[in-house]
């Protein structure tokens, strides 16, 4: 839907990249997107591995693209000391809570520091604004490359002329190459619940089924089952909790329509496993598939809202082909989708 650094929204870009590690990568502290235009619709992120620093929170931070150069303008060059570790940088994860920023701190092992004059690459002077920022992030990105770094980037700072560049080592991080369609649902889908928090295991289990579309690991789908689903995480879906929290079905979706629902109260204490299932069975419904409403007809049994659920890989400790599921999931029959 869109490449949003280009759209001046450089923090989305680092949000996504964040919220992509919860169900996909583990041993990570953290992600740091590249912010270069890709024409095959990618993009590079590099993951930050546990031994490369640390997550700490910022307080009073800029809330918006300019958070990196706030911060850096407060750090002013200086390493930061935590403990009996020194880091040697920091950068915000865009996740805000109140006035407080989440921020990943990259120890001095991890990364090799070059101090150089401003002018050296070709870099812009000053940093003050996003677009200045995302020219001397390609820069440096190009320079770390070239360099056998898994990429980098700059102080935003300014001293005497010259600046730091941290050049991220590829023991310390790992660079790979995501499809934007896993990539945008983390921002671009609309959460209407009565509990946000909840919100960070619903994405996780998008990040879940989309690593099974990308790995195209369940054979319950076709292709174009699987070209439909990429299109809506590309796109929008927007999610509701169920209005009747007495109700006692789990979850619940229109045919057809790019929305679903869910029982927040029941699923609270529920796992990421059945999440994702939950999830799986609903967005069949959101590309068309039906079954009828008793659970014990044989064609509910067989039809492919039910059938994805054994897609999601089990955690090994339970008996999946007894999976019991009681008002697993309510189908409304609007004459039009809800808006
Ligand atoms: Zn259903």
């Amino acid at each position: 839907m869109t490449r949003v650094w280009r759209e001046h929204d450089v923090d989305t870009t680092f949000r996504r990249a964040h919220r992509y590690i919860d169900g996909n990568e583990t041993k990570v502290i953290g992600a740091f997107p590249v912010l270069t235009f890709k024409p095959d619709n990618s993009f590079d992120l590099i993951f930050v591995k546990e031994t490369a620093g640390a997550m700490t929170s910022y307080s009073d931070i800029h809330q918006n693209d300019s958070a990196l150069i706030f911060l850096h303008e407060q750090l002013q060059g200086s390493n930061i000391i935590d403990g009996d570790k020194t880091y040697v940088t920091a950068f915000p994860i865009h996740e805000f809570r109140d006035s407080t920023v989440g921020a990943i701190l990259l120890s001095s092992d991890a990364v090799e520091v070059k101090h150089i004059h401003w002018n050296a690459l070709g870099l812009p002077r000053l940093v003050s604004n996003w677009s200045d920022m995302v020219i001397a992030f390609n820069i440096v990105d190009d320079y770390a490359v070239a360099n056998n770094f898994a990429g980098g980037f700059l102080d935003c700072h300014l001293i005497d002329e010259h600046r730091r560049l941290f050049l991220f080592k590829k023991d310390y991080f790992e660079r790979k190459s995501i499809p934007e369609w896993r990539l945008n649902h983390l921002t671009n889908f609309r959460y209407n619940f009565c509990n946000p928090p909840f919100e960070a295991r619903i994405r996780k289990a998008h990040n879940i089924i989309c690593s099974i579309l990308d790995a195209n690991s369940c054979n319950v789908l076709t292709e174009r089952d699987t070209l439909k689903l990429k299109e809506m995480y590309y796109n929008n879906l927007t999610l509701s909790h169920f209005e009747d929290n007495n109700m006692p079905t789990l979850g619940g979706a229109n045919i057809n329509c790019p929305s679903i629902y869910f029982n927040i109260n029941r699923l609270s204490s529920a796992d990421d496993i059945s999440i994702a299932r939950i999830v799986f069975h609903e967005l069949m419904h959101t590309i068309g598939y039906d079954h009828p409403a008793d659970e014990n007809d044989p064609a509910y049994k067989a039809s492919v809202p039910h059938r994805v659920i054994f897609c999601i890989p089990s955690n090994g400790d339970s008996n999946d082909a007894q999976i019991p599921i009681p008002n697993f999931c309510q189908l409304k029959r609007d004459l039009h989708c809800p808006t």
